[in-house]
């Protein structure tokens, strides 16, 4: 039996009973009873069958969505109600529902609940209402959480340092990208390159003025390249630029064009000053003749071995 009195205050925040004159509901609702919740104590799970809409009346409650455990999905305030999705399609409970703090609720059956949508209209839009802020709130959380997917794929593509991908992009795409021109009958290229005598520049310079002069060698590659070329950080002071549908001439001229821009940008520091250029060695392959990612880059590395051993400073073309 129902020890609430209508025309409280309570009942006047109830947001399923707003608009409604508490006398055309009175005889339904006297059928109703309110419940206690100690803190912590779960109202609803996952999996549960549910028969009752439950309207906070004090307190708070919190909804999770796998466990307990994880952070709450959002709280509901007095006024707000629980359970109305599960006794309107008649489906198990989705979610848990758990006092953050002792709470006190109606509890309304399902019965209850048709028999006031008889008699209210007002009852009725209230729910829908009701439901239609639920959807909103659901189709929030979706955006917002495929935000955060995107923005979690971004940072495990791309290298912080310097913003070009990182080598995990480059193991996933590269064979992508292979087939891709094979595909159309196209070649494609790939230089790698590798600063020289970085340690050196490290030991002279400092470690930060490293991290700058790598910053400020991906800024030159990025700007020389064309659309659909890609440069990603392959290692510490290695890189590797994609060339789709370049064959090796081409290849070699654009990778002498990127050698000299490098040799000829100063490298700016954070505090504004500058430091000279560094120089780079690279080496060339082109498929075909390499037919996959791990022969065009051993191609390459080879390559970029033999640059170094030739003097540095220079590219040279694996065919
Ligand atoms: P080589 O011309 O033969 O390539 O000589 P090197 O000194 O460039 O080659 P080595 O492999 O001996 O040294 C590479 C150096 O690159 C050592 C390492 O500390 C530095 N390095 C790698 N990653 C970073 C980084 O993120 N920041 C800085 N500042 N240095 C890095
Ligand atoms: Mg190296
Ligand atoms: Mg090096």
């Amino acid at each position: 039996m129902l020890e609430l009195d209508l025309h409280d205050e309570l009942f006047r925040n109830l947001r399923l009973f707003q608009g409604v004159s508490p006398e055309s509901v009175e005889h339904v609702l006297k059928t109703c009873s309110t419940l206690s919740l100690c803190r912590e104590e779960i109202l609803l799970a996952p999996g549960q069958s549910n028969s009752s809409i439950y309207l906070l009346l004090s307190g708070t409650l919190r909804i999770h969505l796998e466990n307990l455990g994880t952070p709450a999905l959002t709280v509901i305030q007095p006024g707000e109600c629980v359970g109305e999705m599960s006794i309107i399609d008649n489906e198990i409970a989705s979610a848990y529902v758990v006092a953050a703090e002792e709470s006190r609720l109606l509890k309304i059956h399902q019965d209850a609940l048709w028999q006031m949508i008889n008699v209210s209209h007002q009852v009725a839009r209230n729910l829908l209402f009701i439901l239609s802020r639920r959807m909103r709130f659901t189709n929030d959380v979706i955006v917002e959480s495929s935000k955060r997917q995107s923005l979690l794929e971004h940072y495990a593509r791309v290298d912080p340092l310097t913003g070009l991908y990182n080598r995990r992009w480059m193991d996933e795409s590269l064979s992508r990208q292979i087939q891709r021109c094979q595909r159309s009958d196209k070649p494609l290229s790939l230089i790698m390159m590798d600063v020289d005598r970085f340690k050196n520049f490290n030991d002279t310079h400092g470690h930060l003025s490293g991290d700058f002069a790598l910053i400020t060698l991906a800024q030159t590659l990025s700007e020389m390249l064309r659309p659909g070329d890609f440069a990603a950080r392959y290692g510490g002071e290695e890189f590797i630029v994609v060339l789709p549908e370049t064959g090796v001439g081409d290849g070699m001229t654009i990778a002498e064009r990127l050698r000299q821009a490098i040799a000829g940008t100063d490298i700016l520091t954070g505090d504004g000053s500058t430091l000279p250029p560094l120089t780079i060695s690279a080496g060339i392959a082109t498929a075909p003749p390499a037919t996959t990612a791990e022969e065009l880059i051993a191609q390459a590395d080879k390559a970029l071995y033999q640059a170094k051993e030739a003097g540095r400073n220079r590219v040279l073309s694996a065919s």
